[in-house]
Formats: structure tokens, C-alpha cells, sequence
């Protein structure tokens, strides 16, 4: 293997996946996957046309009735299997998501261990779908039971190449449904390693279709078929409204992980030095492209001047660089249109009176860097004080009072992280409380774990990935009432 960080020589070969066969581009369209670190193109991705779409919802239809009659242990073999592969295949996996995606090579690995342990404890919630009887007068009963939902139509964003698709498999694996899988045209090399995992692990044909497309395309066809019972989104609002009307058609069950624009909160009696700490790292992951990256920071006036300092002391100070370099602590935006929006956001603020404390430029004329940035001197009036940046900037604002910042952190429409920062338990317990939003760090920034709820409030979305809970998104609960 050539060790060179520029090399794209371990990228694969980019296929599709439908009834068991894997599809080469042949005389399809096709669509150039580029490096966000050099913008140079790594391989064509074939897309698909609409016969292969109907090939593709008829194999999910028979898939469907082979996997909903497998044992709980089948299903859970599968999942143990490809989890077995992914962790073996660590090393080739991680750096073609770098490759394709830019996020560090430090990240997709934790991405790759992070599918993995999902995978685990969906083979072990697999065997806990459980019903109950209700006991009736004269020896008749009633019976709840719990049975999966039905094919899947599922969309994946390029944000966490790996860890987007396994949750997009994963629960509907676990809960006996089928599924089609439409992850982003932008990282397919990360997908496709996943659905490789689970077919040598011995996943029937028909079970897991793996597509690529002109998103509208795929996402109108398959939605209006009768054979889909279920569509599970990540992305944009903007795209999950429009994914909830075409759903609303068929009266599909809809799991939806949509933007994000997470208040983060630090009170004077924080931990300060931790807390620059985290809040650094966490807006450097993925170079902001996060949907619970950190975004509006609300600082007590006490300690503002002297933290937005310290901030843009240790953003500036982060290593930008290609994600394959082991120094490299913030890869480059992940596609041409990251850094113009960043571009455009930052227009914005400073026309309105705002202060950019360090970066605030792109890095180069070579892929697609920006600089970690803070912007001091916010107000609401800015674009970015609404819509989600998805990019390495940290607004900051200053507060004084309590209830004055939760009306803050709970002014905009969406509600899928908010932060918090304090050592004293009471105001722990009572923001807690008060932020509405799906998910609450408080001093702390990881938000997800394979045994944890992962979702949004408002216009976030509804319906929860990972824990037991994302496998109950898949499954559908029947009544038999038995004289
Ligand atoms: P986008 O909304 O066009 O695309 C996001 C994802 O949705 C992509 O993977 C795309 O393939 C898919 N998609 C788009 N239109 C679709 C359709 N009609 N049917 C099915 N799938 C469709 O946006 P983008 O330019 O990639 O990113 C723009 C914004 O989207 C970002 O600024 C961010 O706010 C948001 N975003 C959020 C997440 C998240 O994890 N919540 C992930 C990616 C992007």
C-alpha cells in the first residue's frame, strides 16, 4: 500500500447492490466522487435508473418476507458478523472515508468502532423484541405483539459517511424489515464497505439494497410504490419536509434526523479551562459539519471577554490539513458549497456589525479548507444567529440571566442539541429542564452511544435512532384478542 497522504490508491471500486448482486456502472449515468482535500476525482459512482429501482423495491418486497420469519439469533448473527468485519477492516475503511468525506483519519475510525458497537447492540435488542399477553375472564386473552414495519426507504447524508449508513441498516436489520438504501452520492466507498460486511455475514439476498441516484429521482420513485412502509431521513429540514409530503401520500411511517443549531451555554461557574477545551473540539469535528455541532454561544458576561479569548486562542491554534496526516486536528469541508455558504454567512454577519476574533478565510486554492473561526458582536438579526451554519464557526454572544438565555437557546424553530456549562447541580438540573431539545450535553459534547437515544424536537425532527428505541422505530404493534 502507498502511504502517501495524497494517494487515492486504496479507494475501491464504486458499485451499487441490488437483490444479492452487486451492479457496476455499465451504460448508466454516473456521478464524479471527489477528494475534499485536493479536489481531485477519486472514481465514477454509478447511478441508477428507474428499472433498477423497480428491481431493487421488488427484491425489498420478497426480502421482507424471508427476513421478517428469521430467528431473532439469525439476525443477530448478521449484525455480530459485520461489526466482527468492520472492526477487522478498520484501517482501509476509515481512510476511504477520509478519502472521500476530508473529517480526519482519528474520526473515522471512532465512526468505524462506533457502527460497530451499534451493530453489537442491535444484535442483542434483535433477540428483546418482546409482546405481552393481557389476561381475559374465562381463559381468553389478548396478545400485543411487536412485527416489523415492512420495506424501508432510507437517506443517508455525507456528513458521518460510516456511522449515517449503519443506522440507516442496522435497525431495520435488527427488526426484521428489509430495506433500500440511498446513502449521499459525495462518500459511497464508506456504505458500500458496510454492505459488504453484512452480505459476507451471511444477509439473504433482498434483504439490503444499496442505490445511488439524483437524490429527487430516487426519493419520488421509491416513496410513491406501495412496497415501501417506512422512510428514514437524515439531513435538512428543507429536504425532510419535502421527504414528510411525498410520505404523506402512503401514509408512511417517517423517522426524520433533520438540522440542527445548537445553543451552548457556559455559566461563570464553569470549569473554564474544560470547557474551551471541549467546545474547541467539538467545532473542529468535521469541520463543523455536524448536525449537533455546537453553534450559538451564549457566555455569562462575567467571564465573556476572557472566554472569547481563550477560544480563539486554541481554535486558531488547530492543525488544518488533509485528514489522511495524523497531526491533522480539522480536515477540509467536505464539498465546494461548504465554504461558499461559510463565505456567505460571514458577509452577512460583518454587514451587520460583527467581529471575526480569528479565521474568517478559506485556506488555500486546493480543496476545500476554511479556517476555524469565532465571531463576536452577534444579533439575531444575522443569518447565522438562524439557519444552521454546518461549518467551523462559533457564534458568541453575552448573557446575564438565567431566564433571559434559555429564551435565547429556545428561540429558533429546531431543538436537537443544546449545551451546558456549570459545576453547581442546581442550575445543572434546571437547565437541563428548561432547553428544548432532543439532546442536552452537560459538560459534555458526546451525544451519541449504540445504547442511547439519538433525535430531535420541533423542527429537528421526531422519531429517535440507536438504543432500543431506534429499533422500535421499525416495528409496528398488533393486537389479537383470542376468545
Ligand atoms: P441537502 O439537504 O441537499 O442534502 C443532504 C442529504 O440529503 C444529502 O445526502 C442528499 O443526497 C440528500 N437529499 C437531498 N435531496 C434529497 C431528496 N429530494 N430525496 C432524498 N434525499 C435527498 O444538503 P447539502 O448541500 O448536502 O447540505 C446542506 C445542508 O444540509 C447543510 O448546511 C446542513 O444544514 C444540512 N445537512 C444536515 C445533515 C444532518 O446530519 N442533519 C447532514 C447533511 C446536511
Amino acid at each position: 500500500m502507498n502511504t502517501s497522504i495524497h494517494s487515492a490508491e486504496t479507494y475501491p471500486a464504486l458499485r451499487m447492490h441490488i437483490d444479492g448482486e452487486w451492479v457496476e456502472a455499465g451504460d448508466r449515468r454516473t456521478f464524479d466522487v471527489v477528494n475534499p482535500a485536493t479536489g481531485s476525482v477519486l472514481a465514477a459512482l454509478p447511478l441508477v435508473d428507474a428499472a433498477d429501482l423497480d428491481r431493487a423495491l421488488d427484491a425489498a418486497q420478497r426480502g421482507f418476507k424471508i427476513w421478517r420469519n428469521s430467528s431473532p439469533e439469525e439476525r443477530a448473527a448478521v449484525l455480530n458478523g459485520a461489526a466482527r468485519l468492520l472492526r477487522e477492516r478498520i484501517d482501509v475503511i476509515a481512510r476511504n472515508a477520509t478519502l472521500e468525506e476530508g473529517k480526519t483519519v482519528a474520526e473515522t475510525r471512532i465512526e468505524v468502532l462506533a457502527t460497530a458497537g451499534l451493530f453489537e447492540f442491535y444484535a442483542g435488542e434483535a433477540k428483546r423484541i418482546y409482546g405481552r399477553v393481557l389476561v381475559r375472564p374465562d381463559g381468553a386473552r389478548s396478545i400485543v405483539m411487536k412485527e416489523p414495519v415492512g420495506p424501508v426507504a432510507a437517506f443517508a447524508p455525507w456528513n458521518f459517511p460510516i456511522a449515517n449508513p449503519g443506522r440507516k441498516l442496522g435497525a431495520p436489520i435488527a427488526a426484521g424489515c428489509s430495506v433500500i438504501l440511498k446513502p449521499a452520492e459525495e462518500a459511497p466507498a464508506s456504505a458500500i464497505a458496510i454492505v459488504e460486511a453484512l452480505v459476507e455475514s451471511g444477509l439473504p439476498a433482498g434483504v439490503c439494497q444499496l442505490v445511488f441516484g439524483v437524490p429527487n429521482e430516487v426519493s419520488t420513485h421509491l416513496l410513491a410504490s406501495p412496497i415501501i412502509r417506512k422512510v428514514s431521513f437524515t439531513g435538512s429540514t428543507v429536504v425532510g419536509k419535502h421527504l414528510m409530503k411525498l410520505a404523506a401520500d402512503n401514509a408512511l411511517r417517517t423517522t426524520m434526523e433533520l438540522g440542527g443549531h445548537a445553543p451552548v451555554i457556559v455559566f461563570d461557574d464553569c470549569d473554564f479551562d474544560k470547557t474551551i477545551q471541549l467546545l474547541t473540539t467539538a467545532k473542529a469535528r468535521n469541520a463543523g459539519q455536524v448536525c449537533v455541532a455546537p453553534t450559538r454561544y451564549y457566555i455569562h458576561e462575567n467571564i465573556h471577554d476572557r472566554f472569547v479569548s481563550a477560544l480563539s486562542e486554541r481554535m486558531a491554534a488547530l492543525k488544518v490539513g488533509n485528514g489522511l496526516d495524523p497531526d491533522v486536528q480539522m480536515g477540509p469541508m467536505a464539498n465546494s458549497r461548504r465554504p461558499e455558504a461559510i463565505e456567505g454567512f460571514l458577509q452577512n454577519a460583518m454587514s451587520r456589525g460583527g467581529r471575526i476574533l480569528t479565521g474568517g478565510e478559506r485556506i488555500g486554492n486546493e480543496g476545500f479548507f476554511f479556517q476555524p473561526t469565532v465571531l463576536t458582536n452577534v444579533s439575531n438579526d444575522m443569518r447565522i444567529m438562524n439557519e444552521e451554519p454546518f461549518g467551523p464557526v462559533a457564534a458568541t454572544q453575552s448573557f446575564r440571566e438565567f431566564d433571559q438565555v434559555v429564551e435565547e437557546a429556545n428561540r429558533l424553530p429546531f431543538g436537537l442539541a443544546a449545551y451546558a456549562f456549570t459545576e453547581n447541580a442546581r442550575t445543572a438540573n434546571r437547565i437541563g429542564a428548561a432547553l428544548e431539545s432532543g439532546m442536552v450535553g452537560i459538560n459534555a459534547v458526546v451525544l451519541a452511544a449504540p445504547d442511547s437515544p439519538f433525535q430531535g424536537v420541533k423542527q429537528s425532527g421526531h422519531g429517535s435512532e440507536d438504543g432500543p428505541e431506534g429499533v422500535a422505530a421499525c416495528l409496528v404493534t398488533k393486537s389479537i384478542h383470542q376468545l
